[in-house]
């Protein structure tokens, strides 16, 4: 039988939609401050797409243009069977997809980092936040700096490009972001900084470590000689070189600057809601699409429907005492 032939995904500002973030689960081992509270209530098993689920959108996504797929959290490598939808989507690397990526908190990378080369998946990023094992302790309130450590130079071993997430805190992390910059480049991988984002409610006022990038970016230029460069990646990242150590540091900057006239991207939870923007409520239902029995011409048209309403841009504030702009955590939406 023909496959079916899809419509490539333009959103109604003209903006091709060639990247896809999927979130896998929202269970993760760490309890990251900015992203989770301590006692996380995770979503019963049956809400969560199954793994044979989520391949069959994420092959739809790509018969409908996806070119990147980026798969996240949650803690990606903690759910079971995750090397065999790893596997699935690397087959199709060439032949739709141009790249496979994840985004770790690298805890479980040395078991996986050869398998998941094997499979096609080129680049990782990495979350690391602190490269003090107490820091990292308090940070994420259960990890162990060591593994990541461990599975960062396993993938590094394995021919993996890595970049870095730091998420940039007040009197937290602070201080030592350019330890961390010094540390990455040495080793030929890149970094990015983030701003906290006021997603879900995580017990604490993120107002109290929000650090704008803005404010960092000055702090920096006393260590290091920034020169602005043309590279970029289909991510909103803006990217300077720092010449003492010749690597790659790139900015992102969601509250303070808006990164939404080029957005490419979607979004789907694990859940398979698919949102249009990270800072917007607005989401399609998918699970019910794919449990009514339908076919892929008719999940196509679905997503089609969703894509026609993806905003021109997000609206966060972040702010004192405020409710988070999103209700939804990070760790379903996958960041
Ligand atoms: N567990 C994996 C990890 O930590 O890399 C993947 C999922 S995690 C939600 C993806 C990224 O989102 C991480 O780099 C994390 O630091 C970032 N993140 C989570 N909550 C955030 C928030 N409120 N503001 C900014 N970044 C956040
Ligand atoms: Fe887990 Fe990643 Fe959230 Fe940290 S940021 S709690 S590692 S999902």
């Amino acid at each position: 039988m023909e496959a079916p032939k899809f419509e490539s995904m333009t959103d109604s500002f003209g903006r091709a939609v060639n990247y896809l973030r999927v979130s896998v689960t929202d269970r993760c081992d760490f309890r990251c401050t900015y992203c989770m509270t301590e006692n996380m209530s995770f979503l019963p098993r049956d809400e969560l797409l199954t793994l044979q689920e989520l391949e069959r959108l994420c092959m739809v996504f790509i018969s409908k243009g996806v070119r990147k797929l980026r798969l996240t959290g949650g803690e990606p490598l903690v759910r079971k069977g995750m090397m065999h939808l790893v596997r699935a989507l690397g087959r199709k690397i060439g032949s739709g997809l141009d790249e496979l990526t994840l985004t770790t908190n690298g805890s479980q990378l040395a078991l996986h980092a050869a398998e998941l080369a094997e499979a096609g998946v080129r680049r990782l990023n990495v979350s690391l936040d602190s490269l003090q094992a107490e820091q990292f302790r308090r940070i994420t309130r259960r990890g162990e700096l060591s593994m990541v450590l461990e599975g960062i130079q396993a993938a590094l071993g394995a021919g993996l490009g890595i970049k870095l997430n730091v998420v940039a805190m007040r009197g937290v992390n602070e201080e030592e972001i350019p330890d961390i910059i010094r540390f990455a480049h040495g080793q030929g991988m890149d970094v990015t900084l983030i701003e906290t984002m006021p997603m879900g409610d995580v017990g604490e006022d993120r107002s109290d470590f929000y650090l704008p990038l803005s404010e960092l970016r000055r702090t920096l230029a006393d260590h290091f000689t920034m020169l602005p460069m043309d590279y970029r990646t289909s991510g909103p990242a803006r990217y300077v070189e720092v010449a003492e150590t010749g690597g790659r540091l790139g900015f992102i900057t969601p509250m303070s600057h808006n990164f939404c006239e080029s957005c490419n991207r979607v979004r789907v939870t694990c859940t398979g809601t698919l949102y249009m923007c990270l800072g917007h409520e607005d989401a399609v239902d998918l699970r019910a699409v794919l449990r009514s029995g339908a076919d892929d011409v008719e999940v196509g048209r679905v997503i089609d429907g969703g894509i026609a309403r993806k905003p021109r841009g997000h609206d966060f504030v972040i702010g004192r005492g405020e409710k988070p702009a999103i209700r939804r955590h990070m760790s379903v939406t996958g960041g």
